[in-house]
């Protein structure tokens, strides 16, 4: 995404970090914690005590608390904790629930230990969840999202990260009405018959000519403007395109690049085939 810096005036780029693994720490990025935050809960009125999930009521806990240590509620933005004299609370196991992910998912309820009269009080808790359960990555385990950076602004990528994002631009959305040999054709594959209109060869073949050609560029764009060793590709390693194992529609496509300071930049990405 480019925005109108608004102090200098000039153009910034804000980008999604989109490598899979972090090169410095080898640590997955973007892996979601499934954190719920801040979510709103009411007070049972008749005992006074169950908390019920504002959202839908007939449910104690929205979703299957991972870690009893980590659950923090709040009163009216006040935070309350377990051992509080008069607002203190447990957590207890909530047999009773049916709409379970997988049948050895276990339900808790959070419950006030003396009774809580209240009116209408805002109460919120926050906890982990497992995957199945996260609305805050929707399930899918990692966040693929805008990132704000502890200032508040969008991070800036930079160096290999850069790369990476550049790399899969270039692969995944390229389109040039002027220079028709620099599109990557990988967009018309979505969709297509695997094995009759199409093979994971072709799509191989898409990825590494379009690796290539971005690789061409920028030696051209290196003679005019110097570009940041870790932002080049240097060597294009391998290109593969897989048929995953448990889902014949899904091609995982992995690649791997070096820069001109001699690191490794992983690219991956799955797209759907019809089988
Ligand atoms: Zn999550």
């Amino acid at each position: 995404m480019r925005l109108r810096d608004c102090r200098g005036g000039g153009l910034m780029s804000f980008d999604y970090n989109v490598l899979v693994i972090d090169p410095t720490t080898q640590q997955p990025i973007g892996a979601c914690d499934h954190q719920q935050s801040f979510e709103r809960y009411v007070c049972d009125f008749n005992d006074f005590k169950t908390l019920h999930y504002a959202g839908n009521t007939a449910l104690n806990m929205r979703a299957p608390i991972n870690g009893t240590d980590m659950v923090r509620m709040w009163i009216s933005e006040e935070e309350v904790r377990q051992n509080d004299p008069t607002y203190g609370w447990t957590i207890v196991r909530d047999p009773a629930r049916l709409d379970a992910v997988n049948a050895t998912d276990q339900f808790y309820k959070v419950m006030f230990v003396k009774p809580v009269r209240l009116v209408v009080p805002l109460i919120e808790v926050s906890y982990l969840t497992s995957q199945g359960y996260c609305l805050k990555c929707s399930a899918i385990g990692f966040l693929n999202d805008f990132k704000n950076a502890s200032s508040g602004s969008f991070v800036r990528v930079t160096q290999q990260v850069k790369l990476a994002q550049k790399g899969l631009k270039w692969v995944l959305t390229s389109q040039c009405a002027f220079y028709p040999t620099f599109v990557c054709p990988l967009k018309s594959y979505v969709g297509k018959k695997l094995g009759i209109q199409l093979t994971d060869t072709d799509i191989q073949n898409a990825v590494q000519t379009a690796l290539s050609t971005m690789q061409r560029v920028q030696q051209a764009q290196n003679t005019v403007q110097v570009l940041d060793p870790l932002e080049m590709i240097k060597d294009i390693q391998y290109v593969t395109a897989q048929v995953a194992a448990d889902d014949p529609t899904t091609i995982q496509v992995g690649a791997m690049i070096t820069t001109f300071s001699g690191t490794s930049v992983p690219l991956s990405f799955q797209m759907m085939v019809n089988n």
